[in-house]
């Protein structure tokens, strides 16, 4: 059986497969690329052939216009196996976002599977993550710290709930990333049963609208930018982090800032960004996420990606998984790019 090292490189556009044809999330415009999903570090424009799973190219269309995601655009569903050169491909989900997969191939008998962005709590706008067994997992590591537990995100968005009957002359305004973060904090809404209107920025608002044509419900939502500060008044803003820290937010009475993000977790970046009321909300997985997906796909071998490689690496290697830092530049995290 062929090391994963000698078909799979880094190169200066990102992972290459070699055999196959393909970069996985490349940096750079290639002729050839799979995309995990549709956040702008992971789906860069100016590709030659896409591959990524219906969804993600439908969001991928909405964030960089129609046609800019690739020149040719397949679609795959999840489970659905081709070959690309040499090479066995299919995706399944990630439970990152709608849409994010990953990707796994098969060449002379060794499996790698790159994970692309993942977390293994549930999330009612995307399909859960799928553990699949491999020789070579590709990790990503942004929460990769024992610190970093994320509680259930059901628990926080009944305090925020808890927060908007408390003062009800009060505007809360979410910080949620427009992709993904501001669905799912919508739909746990939902599923909490708050069924008034959610007022939305545009941008959240744009993405929305992708996600209910692909099946995913998000109540009545209405833009923030056009209803009357009293009729949002004990109301609920969805808008990006950037919106609500800027003078944006002043439109609403008497608001409450408030901002979901794995990051809530550490007090003084919430009191850096004047957050008065943190949401620990996160769509990458935390500590125990990471090291119980290590143990079940079983690869003798991980390889992160980007975040906090050493110390998962360090954590990989007690229970005899090799790791290796692969530190491919130019991937980051969502909401820490947003805030
Ligand atoms: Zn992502
Ligand atoms: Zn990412």
């Amino acid at each position: 059986m062929p090391h994963s090292e000698t078909w799979l490189r880094v190169l200066p556009a990102g992972l290459y497969c070699e055999p196959g044809g393909f970069y996985v999330d490349p940096v750079r415009p290639v002729d050839r690329a799979i995309i995990t999903h549709a956040h702008s570090d992971h789906a860069r424009p100016g590709h030659g052939a896409v591959l990524a799973s219906a969804e993600t190219l439908a969001l991928m269309d909405q964030r960089m216009g129609e046609g800019r995601a690739g020149v040719s655009q397949q679609a795959l569903g999840y489970g659905e196996r081709i070959t690309l050169g040499e090479v066995g491909v299919w995706i399944e989900p990630a439970g990152h976002v709608l849409g994010s997969s990953q990707v796994a191939m098969e060449w002379r008998g060794s499996r790698v599977v790159v994970s692309g962005d993942y977390k293994r709590e549930a999330d009612p706008t995307c399909r859960p993550f799928v553990p699949i067994p491999c020789d070579v997992f590709v990790t990503e590591a942004t929460f990769a710290l024992p610190v970093f537990r994320h509680p259930p995100a059901e628990d926080e968005v009944a305090k925020l709930l808890a927060s908007v009957a408390l003062f009800p002359e009060r505007t809360h305004v979410v910080g949620a990333y427009a992709l993904g973060k501001a669905q799912r904090v919508i739909a746990l809404l939902r599923q909490a049963g708050w069924e008034q209107p959610i007022y939305v920025h545009g941008a959240t608002e744009a993405v929305c609208r992708v996600y209910e044509r692909l099946g995913i419900g998000m109540g009545e939502l209405r833009p923030a930018t056009v209803a009357a500060k009293g009729e949002m008044q004990g109301g609920i803003v969805v808008a990006p982090p950037s919106a609500v820290a800027d003078r944006w937010a002043r439109r609403f009475a008497d608001p409450v800032s408030c901002m979901a993000s794995g990051w809530m977790q550490v007090r003084q970046r919430a009191r850096m960004k004047g957050v008065e009321l943190p949401l620990v909300i996160s769509d990458h997985a935390d500590w125990d996420g990471l090291n119980a997906t290590l143990d079940e796909v079983a690869a003798p071998e991980v390889w992160v990606t980007h975040g906090r490689e050493e110390a998962l690496i360090h954590e990989a290697a007690k229970r005899g998984i090799r790791g290796r830092a692969l530190r491919l530049i130019g991937y980051g995290d969502e909401d820490e790019e947003a805030a």
